[in-house]
């Protein structure tokens, strides 16, 4: 199944109630560790409003990014605000156009208020509600998000889902935590592969190596050096708290099947870039042909894309008469690539 998660609001959007809390960095987070928690399961495909933490698409083209791609399931994350900091509690919105998805939503909000309630206030969900307005004299979604979301009928389940109040000291607190986020993205993941009956994939066997903490080091930072994420290092090394390492620390990156050079390689399904927030390829260049990796890295520098680690396409293959041609000569992620031989 398909599914669009939309980080709300930009980078610096909404500050919390704690110094160095943003909603917009916050979610931002929370939605990459629920795709890479989704991206668990078999047959799920989950595109991501904002690719890059800089990204701020308009309302209704965030919406508007699940019709385009077919998703059954839109989701945009947030954390709530009120001018009174004692308001607190999780909410759900779901589009008045379904009235189905009352139930997958509550599911959610339930999940939530439970991954919250250790360390909040809270104690209940406030509800699952539509909010609505007239437009061009017809009853919409008063919420941008969802009202361009629902335009296709293949979209079935359109949620807002509030992560508690950043105005509140106590819940922004809780958001602001990264290892909060992992076990708030694992949570959710598993009410939705519930609900759809997804089933987790087979879990590749991965070699590592070992990387010792420098002083200065982030699991932000490590991860960035390797072409991984956090919530990778996070997961593979079982580390409590993603928050806390120490100098001398051994973390353990893991090694998947690398692409080096003279490597042939595929670009994956469902990849339209050559890498995040490059620019598209024609749909030949992924039908048609394989390519051969030239080079991995220049003058010794591995080479990064919006921190993905590029490899170098050099001659295409035909995929059906293994016939070499010209150069593509452009850097692509390895996260898009799939190695052939
Ligand atoms: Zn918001």
């Amino acid at each position: 199944m398909r599914i669009t998660l939309d980080p709300g609001h930009g980078q610096f959007g909404n500050p919390g109630a704690i110094a160095g809390y943003y909603e917009g960095t916050r979610v931002f987070m929370l939605a990459h560790a629920l795709k890479a928690e989704l991206e668990k399961y078999e047959n799920t495909e989950v595109f991501i409003t904002r690719k890059d933490i800089t990204d701020n698409p308009s309302l209704a083209s965030r919406g508007g990014a699940a019709v385009k791609n077919g998703s059954e399931l839109f989701i945009s994350l947030h954390s709530n605000a009120a001018s009174n900091p004692a308001a607190h509690g999780v909410s759900v919105f779901r589009s008045v156009k379904r009235p189905e998805s009352e139930s997958l939503g509550r599911l959610l909000g339930d999940a939530v208020v439970n991954a919250m309630k250790r360390q909040t206030e809270i104690t209940y969900l406030r509800g699952v509600m539509t909010r609505t307005e007239s437009f061009d004299g017809t009853v919409q979604d008063y919420y941008g998000v969802l009202r361009s979301s629902v335009k296709s009928d293949a979209v079935k389940y359109s949620f807002i889902i509030e992560h508690g109040f950043h105005t509140n000291l106590t819940e922004c607190d809780y958001m602001f935590s990264d290892k909060n986020l992992l076990e708030m993205a694992e949570t959710e993941a598993k009410v939705i592969a519930a609900y759809f009956n997804l089933r987790k994939k087979d879990e590749k066997p991965a070699d590592y190596i070992e990387y010792t903490v420098k002083p200065g080091d982030t699991l932000t930072s490590i991860a960035r050096e390797y072409g991984t994420t956090w919530m990778a290092l996070a997961e593979y090394n079982e580390l409590p708290d993603p928050d806390l390492i120490i100098d001398g620390q051994i973390i353990k990156i893991p090694v998947y099947d690398e692409i080096g050079v003279g490597d042939t390689v595929k670009i994956k399904d469902g990849v339209g870039t050559y890498y995040p927030g490059g620019n598209p390829f024609s749909g030949w260049v992924h039908d048609y042909y394989y390519a051969v990796s030239r080079t991995c890295d220049s003058n010794g520098e591995p080479v990064r894309r919006n921190g993905d680690r590029c490899v170098l396409l050099g001659n295409k293959i035909n995929k059906k008469s293994g016939a070499h041609g010209s150069s593509i000569n452009s850097w692509a992620s390895v996260n898009y690539l799939e190695k052939i031989k």
